[in-house]
């Protein structure tokens, strides 16, 4: 049987940048991932690089994200679509926008508020009286799903492999990690790293480790490509998404999350947009916290919803054509990064749930794979 030096599980952006990495280092890898085409919180995402850092600490890794994401196209040999965008965060008309703005005091790159007269020359689409302004940053953006596709191929053209096949279990010797198993085939590597998103608590938890891991169900549209033209890229600028996970991860939440079928916040709705090379859009997100992964949301109410709220800030995109979609995000509390080895068991590491993962991926990833190497 072959044993790997590293068996990274899951194929999203986090699991992708990550298995490179490795086999780049020189380490025999393979990656387990059921999908053979994405459908993962990689694949819905808006492909936004916040790399105007919302605070002093992580100013270093957002400019080494920078970094890497100018050069990713020559390293992975493909076009991420990487450029240099416009972002507005909406200040909704009830909204105050000087107590908004105080919300990104800390940022390395200071906002700027912008009226609505200035919003709306930067953005035609926006409907002016539904706003009292927006905040600027200069943003970055990629195609999520080439990029990580990208990876993914790279990875495997630098001697990788990569199995679709969905990991159910742990392979232990002792107290160690060996490797794990799937449905078919039970796989051995040195050590074993969890990049499975959404999914990476539950996982976890089927061995009885409990990760400060946690996932929100998100519900967006995606339309086919279309004629209208979206400049910038938008999202509102209150924090209603921040203050739900972390009233769903307050200490006393913690226990219910092993539970099943709890609610633990109200859901809560982002409507942004943005648009990609080739004309297709991805608009809002509905964000909820339902402790089962597997929970079903109804799809015309989430939709309805999408398209109320998208239609009052952007009143050209409220009928368009779109399909819903769903899907799983993993974060963790108060924005920190949830990644290193697990203290229960030797021979694994989790490489998840970390904030603006676009962005931190990559250089995450690098970082990783030096130290361990
Ligand atoms: C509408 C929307 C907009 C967003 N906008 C942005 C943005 O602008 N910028 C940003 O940085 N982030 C954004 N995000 C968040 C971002 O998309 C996700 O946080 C990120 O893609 C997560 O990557 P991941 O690798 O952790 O998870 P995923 O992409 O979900 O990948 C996890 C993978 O693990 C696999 N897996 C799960 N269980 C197993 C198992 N048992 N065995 C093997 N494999 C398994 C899954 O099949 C999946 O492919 C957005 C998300 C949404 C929904």
């Amino acid at each position: 049987m072959t044993i790997y030096d590293w068996l990274v599980i899951g194929g999203g952006i986090t699991g992708a940048a990550l298995a490179y990495e490795l086999q780049a280092q020189g380490n025999k890898v393979l990656l387990l991932e059921p999908n053979s085409n994405l459908n993962n919180a990689t694949r819905y995402s808006y492909g936004g690089l916040p790399f105007w850092a919302t605070s002093p600490e992580t100013k270093e890794l957002c400019a080494e994200g920078m970094s890497i994401h100018r050069q990713l196209p020559e390293i992975l040999d493909c076009d991420t679509e990487f450029q240099e965008i416009n972002l507005l965060l909406t200040i909704k008309k009830n909204e105050s926008p000087e107590k908004i703005l105080k919300q990104y005091q800390s940022c390395e790159i200071p906002p700027q508020l912008l009226s609505v007269a200035e919003s709306c020359e930067l953005e035609p689409l926006l409907n002016p009286s539904a706003i009292a302004g927006a905040i600027y940053f200069p943003h970055g953006h990629i195609n999520p799903v080439k990029t990580n596709e990208a990876y993914l191929k790279t990875f495997t053209r630098l001697g990788g492999t990569m199995i679709h096949e969905s990991v159910n279990s742990f392979q232990f010797h002792q107290e160690t990690v060996v490797g794990a198993k799937t449905d078919q085939n039970t796989y051995r590597a040195d050590k074993t790293v969890v990049c499975a998103g959404g999914l990476t608590r539950r996982l976890l938890k089927q061995s009885s480790v409990t990760v400060p891991v946690y996932f929100t169900h998100a519900e967006l549209l995606e339309t086919p490509p279309l004629d209208l033209k979206l400049n910038t890229l938008i999202m509102p600028a209150h924090d209603q998404r921040l203050r739900l996970e972390a009233k769903a991860t307050a200490l006393e939440q913690e226990s219910l999350w092993d539970q099943p079928e709890e609610d633990l916040g109200s859901a809560v709705i982002d409507p942004g947009a943005i648009q990609f090379r080739d004309g297709h859009l991805c608009i809002g997100q509905i964000s909820r916290t339902l402790t089962d992964p597997n929970s079903k949301v109804d799809a015309t109410a989430s939709e309805a919803w999408l398209r109320e709220e998208i239609g009052t800030l952007l009143p050209a995109l409220k009928d368009v054509p779109a399909q819903w979609h769903s899907c799983l995000i993993a974060f963790s509390p108060n924005r920190e990064s949830t990644i290193g080895k697990l203290e229960e068991y030797d021979g694994i590491y989790v490489f998840s749930g970390f904030t603006s993962p676009l962005l931190l991926a990559p250089p995450l990833a690098r970082r990783f794979a030096r130290s361990v190497s």
